[in-house]
């Protein structure tokens, strides 16, 4: 049995910090104060042998120790994962090379074999001197526990034929005793290295271990009664060690396989999850604290789409070569689904910190990425979680990054962290769906009414409904505290389906009082794919007695993304009835002209992003002159959303822009409201003779 700090359960001191946070274990921990002791007593043990003359016979016959050495180091090099065990574990048949030499040849051939082979093998794969340190001292330690075990037991090596029936009992015992010495010290420092409790390592690892090693380990008398047979039968005895071989490498190639991602080699997310709950355990143990980044690529899809597949895979490798060139050697990046990814940092300084490295990566994947000749810069979206705030369990961690990062792609602020507060599957969230829920059967949603202005007749030409809920308690709560929460669970269909109806009933009601204005509702992405809405939609109008014009349907362009095959049938349906289509929050989204081309639009309603700070910002002013000519050209009207001020209003209009609406005009209000400032144009325009602003009554 290789010790199990080989090669990484012993910090390396000389690798470099990773970036962004420190390196994760010091020098001074209680795993490198085992090793030493460890050493310590390896160096004694080696003079005590010397001194005993026990490395005579070796020197006598210095090409058998090099011939057991190299077998020995063959041993090492073709070591094995050793089976249900996510950390480095590694079996290795130098053991039974070891006893083989403790039996033909003696103590000093044994530690010679099997310190002096790991030493080699060590120095060869360039492993950090303090773990060569260790394991040579530790194999040295066992194979002369070994061989004092035996020494005591019997005379083995006998001249002649080495070994004799009787001696297998002292055998057994010198083979208990190596493995014992052996196992337990790479056991308990690989406990300390990862701060799991020694006990619970023992417990937990130790009988597998020695059972596999013991099958290994039992086969060293009959290998030697064989060598001593004739050394012809030595090929022999190969045979079925390469069958056993052959298939633990194809077990462990499979154990790999299902561990790994094929794409990317990063783990995957059984594996992730579990370094995850090692990660948390330690630290549960040393005080650290774990984080969590949950990354998903921002349209990724549309990447797919255009590139094609193969291209595709090729943008994701790389992205996956960057994100793990930001991880330490004790962190794990993961693939977790197509264009997911997670990164635990296993000893997190902080959420300020996990911050910083969450936007080193953002600013890592806008580098250009060069895939079939085009230059492509890479938006992402990371969601933050931390034990101990956000979870102190591997799945609740992962899930709020998660969270975390639908809120980052939801609000389109790149970065988020956990905030159990807005988290929709939180209980507190999921109480607040519940009363949602009730709220609406009870009522208690209302909707208020924007205009929207006519820029070349100064007309008020429609409204849009927007909704909010007048909860028991909390009173008048906007859209931006419940609209996600609805999408995230199933509300938000008897939501829409509610506004709708009271959209479509206050516009009947105003028809009564001589009002005429079609109005806009918010329809968002789920309601797209449900192929009841135009019949639904047909029903209300029929219900209230309009005409499908009366209604205007404002969808985002994200929400087309989901199944566009779909959202086209749906939308071609409510387009042939007679309902208008706007794109809202135009600009914000991918794919823009993609779906003014592909889907029945006739309205684009430029978001307020780009609007509110027109005068002040060159290209904000440049997007929406061109988006107003792309209107223009499409024979689209154009919508200008968040006009705060005249000067904007006038830039406009010198644009050429259809449509405004913002809180130059009038914030959001209720109906009647509504119907009092309409009433009050009419008459100032009468009055004045030409229509003019009127200052916006405030939302109540
Ligand atoms: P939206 O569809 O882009 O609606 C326009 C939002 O901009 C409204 O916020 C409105 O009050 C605000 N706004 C209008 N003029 C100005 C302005 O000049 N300056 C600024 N800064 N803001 C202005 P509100 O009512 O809070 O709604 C926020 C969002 O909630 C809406 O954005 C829409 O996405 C969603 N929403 C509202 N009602 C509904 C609904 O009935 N169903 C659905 N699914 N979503 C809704
Ligand atoms: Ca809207
Ligand atoms: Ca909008």
């Amino acid at each position: 049995m290789e010790a199990p700090c080989a090669p990484d359960s012993l910090p390396d001191p000389h690798s470099r910090p990773p970036r962004g946070r420190i390196a994760a274990v010091l020098p001074a921990s209680p795993a490198y104060r085992f090793a030493a002791l460890v050493i310590a007593l390896g160096v004694g043990v080696l003079a005590l042998l010397i001194e005993r003359g026990s490395f005579a016979p070796v020197a006598a016959s210095p090409w058998q120790a090099v011939l057991l050495m190299s077998l020995a180091v063959s041993a090492e090099s073709i070591s094995l994962k050793s089976p249900r065990q996510h950390d480095d574990t590694r079996v290795s048949p130098g053991s039974l090379v070891a006893l083989i030499a403790l039996l033909m040849y003696g103590t000093g051939a044994c530690v010679v074999t099997f310190a002096g082979g790991v030493f080699a093998w060590g120095v060869v794969s360039r492993q950090p001197l303090v773990k060569v340190g260790f394991n040579t001292s530790q194999y040295a330690l066992a194979a002369a526990a070994a061989g004092a075990v035996l020494g005591a037991l019997s005379g083995v090596p006998h001249p002649g034929l080495p070994i004799h029936p009787g001696d297998l009992p002292a055998i057994a015992a010198a083979s208990l005793a190596f493995l014992l010495v052996n196992d337990v010290s790479a056991m308990i420092v690989s406990g300390l290295a990862m701060g799991v409790p020694v006990w619970v390592q023992l417990r937990r690892n130790l009988a597998l271990i020695l059972l596999i090693d013991g099958i290994l380990v039992g086969f060293a008398p009959v290998a030697v009664v064989a060598v001593h047979f004739s050394g012809a039968t030595v090929p022999l005895l190969a045979l079925p060690f390469a069958a056993i071989y052959y298939s633990a490498r194809q077990a462990d190639l499979r154990g790999h396989e299902s561990t790994h991602d094929a794409l990317t080699g990063l783990a995957n997310r059984t594996l992730f999850r579990a370094r995850v709950e090692q990660a948390i355990e330690r630290a549960r143990h040393s005080g650290a604290r774990v984080g969590v980044l949950a990354l998903d690529l921002d349209n990724f899809k549309d990447f797919n789409d255009t590139l094609g597949h193969a291209e595709a895979d090729q943008l994701l490798s790389g992205v996956a070569e960057r994100m793990r060139s930001v991880a330490g050697s004790h962190d794990v990046v993961a693939r977790l689904g197509s264009d997911d990814f997670g990164i635990m940092i296993a000893e997190a300084e902080g959420v300020a910190r996990l911050n910083e490295l969450a936007l080193c990566i953002r600013a890592l994947l806008d580098e250009p990425f060069v895939i079939a000749g085009l230059r492509l810069g890479v938006s992402a979206s990371v969601g933050i979680s931390c034990t101990p705030d956000h979870g102190s369990d591997a799945d609740v961690l992962i899930r709020h990054a998660d969270v975390a990062m639908h809120r980052a792609k939801v609000r389109r602020t790149g970065v988020d962290v956990y905030d159990a507060g807005t988290d929709p599957y939180s209980p507190e969230r999921l109480v607040l769906a519940a009363e949602l829920r009730e709220g609406i059967t009870r009522g208690e949603l209302v909707l208020h009414y924007q205009p929207k202005l006519s820029v070349g007749t100064g007309e008020v030409v429609g409204v849009e409904a927007l909704v909010r809920w007048r909860h028991p308690q909390r009173g008048l709560v906007p859209p931006g505290e419940f609209i996600e929460l609805a999408e995230r669970t199933d509300v938000i269909g008897a939501l829409t389906m509610n506004v709708l109806r009271m959209a479509l009933g206050q516009v009947a009601s105003w028809r009564k009082v001589g009002i005429s204005l079609p109005v806009a509702v918010n329809l968002p992405a789920q309601i797209l794919l449900d192929r009841d809405l135009p019949a639904d939609v047909a029903s209300l109008l029929a219900r209230f007695g309009l005409t499908p014009d009366s209604l205007v349907l404002e969808i985002t362009e994200g929400s087309l993304i989901h199944d566009p095959h779909r959202s086209a049938q749906i939308l071609d349906a409510l387009a042939g009835m007679g309902v208008r289509i706007a794109i809202d929050d135009f600009g914000t989204g991918y794919s823009s002209l993609a779906w003014l081309k592909r889907f029945p639009v006739d309205e684009i309603k430029v978001d307020r992003s780009f609007v509110t700070d027109l005068t002040e910002d060159e290209s904000d002013a440049a997007i929406v002159r061109s988006t107003i000519e792309l209107g223009r050209s499409l024979g689209v009207s154009v919508v200008a959303e968040g006009v705060e001020t005249a000067d904007v209003l006038e830039r406009l209009a010198e644009y050429g822009c259809d449509v405004v609406q913002g809180y130059l005009v009038s914030r959001p209000v209720p109906a009647a409201q509504l119907v009092t400032w309409l009433r009050a144009r009419d008459e100032r325009s009468e009055v004045g003779g030409r229509r003019s602003e009127t200052p916006a009554p405030t939302e109540l």
